[in-house]
């Protein structure tokens, strides 16, 4: 076994649950005084997505938080800030709105928001040798993780990986969207991130957790689980079984594999506390992300582009529901005119031609009236199942011979 990862049942956000369930995880890393030594400053970076109270499931519970803090004032840390560059609302919004604000004002701990960035160089990385992301970092002796379980539209799920895209200030996550509009390239991405960051311990809030189209547009569904390890890749590959998801579809996991960063075999993981089959949820509702079909089609660019505007889900506005707030439009990454006018005058319109089927609008709708329409191919033919059968079947024909 070469990663170890707690499973410890918590059935409620109460501070007992917590506390207990959180000093259950930690035993078998040697307690957070393994992790954290007496006058470190650390750094929690909690999900803050969009301003969403914690019944929604959308950001991390404050009593995580909550909890979290509170044994790291136990292990004597000097500083503890608490922060996260989401991409909808503000920083002080999303943590008023979310209950974490009053919980840092309470345990004294420090909010921060980040806007400043830092270029950080780490050679070993893919594709972001140079990255910029918040200067907190560099202020910090720790940084710990606290993601949500959830459901993602583009990835297909979120975790404890994608839980460090974060560290990009929230309008600067554009860019990449753009550049990156290979969703293999952009988790590539993420994994840099994580290299850069150097976290030292995530805390999964999977006590509740969301199913359906998320981040942010789905529904919570109680899974009953903290999860902790010191390996992110390997709290991810238990996250994925908890609610059905196979970890080789998942972009994060093939980038981690990629990169060798962290653990991402099951048969490699020693999950302590809970057993897998005693907390997944097997009706847990995942979303099928699009797959990648330039990956599997020696197809010219300008072909394979067509094609995956006939098999990728399209945005589309309800305008029943549509406030014209505008933040689909301001966080689109296609620029200069994005590709997305709920004020167009004939009707709201998202141009099927220059989407890139980021899914960032439907992230950003703070009133869900952004829907994902199946294109008449994908639901004719299912492409996107079919698609993903055969990247799974190639995976495995490459591993066997890999093996041999
Ligand atoms: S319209 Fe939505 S999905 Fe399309 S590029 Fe803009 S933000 Fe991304
Ligand atoms: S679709 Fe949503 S995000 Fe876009 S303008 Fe309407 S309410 Fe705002």
């Amino acid at each position: 076994m070469s990663a170890r990862v707690s499973l410890i049942p918590v059935s409620e956000y109460s501070p007992q649950a917590l506390s207990r369930g959180l000093s259950e995880a930690l035993a078998p890393f040697g307690g957070i005084s393994a992790i954290v030594k007496p006058g470190d400053r650390v750094l929690l970076k909690v999900n803050l997505l969009a301003p969403a109270r914690p019944e929604e499931a959308v950001t991390t519970h404050p009593e995580v938080v909550r909890a979290m803090i509170r044994l790291l004032k136990d292990a004597s840390a000097s500083r503890i800030l608490v922060g996260d560059g989401p991409g909808v609302g503000s920083t002080a919004e999303n943590m008023r709105i979310c209950g974490i604000q009053a919980v840092c004002d309470e345990e004294g701990a420090q909010t921060a928001v980040f806007q400043e960035t830092t270029v950080y160089e780490n050679l070993e990385n893919a594709i972001g040798k140079h990255l910029e992301l918040t200067t907190h970092l560099r202020d910090v002796d720790v940084v710990i993780s606290l993601p949500k379980l959830k459901t993602h539209v583009q990835m297909g799920y979120t975790g404890a990986l994608k839980n460090q895209y974060g560290l990009i200030p929230g309008s600067q996550k554009g860019v990449y969207h753009f550049r990156l509009q290979d969703r293999d390239l952009l988790a590539d991405l993420m994994i840099d991130i994580n290299r850069t960051a150097g976290v030292k311990l995530a805390v999964m809030d999977a006590i509740v957790g969301m199913e359906g189209p998320g981040p942010h547009g789905g529904s919570p569904r109680k899974i009953g689980a903290l999860v902790v390890s010191t390996d992110l890749s390997a709290l991810d590959v238990v996250c994925c079984h908890l609610i059905g998801l196979s970890p080789e579809s998942y972009p994060l996991l093939r980038a981690a594999k990629r990169g060798n960063f962290g653990t991402t075999e099951l048969s490699e993981i020693e999950v302590c506390g809970g057993k897998i089959e005693d907390l997944r949820v097997s009706d847990y509702k995942l979303v099928n992300a699009p797959i990648n079909i330039m990956k599997i089609l020696p197809l010219p660019q300008c072909v394979l582009r067509w094609l995956r505007r006939q098999v990728a889900p399209t945005p589309w506005i309800d305008r029943s529901k549509c406030v014209k707030c505008m933040k689909c439009h301001n966080g689109c990454p296609v620029k200069p005119e994005a590709a997305i006018n709920p004020k167009r005058e004939n009707g709201p319109c998202v141009d099927g031609m220059t989407c890139i089927r980021c899914y960032c609008c439907h992230e950003f709708c703070p009133v869900d009236a952004i829907e994902l329409r199946k294109p008449w191919a994908e639901r004719i033919f299912h492409l996107t199942a079919i698609g993903a059968f055969g990247s799974r079947l190639l995976g495995k024909i490459a591993g066997f011979f890999i093996a041999k």
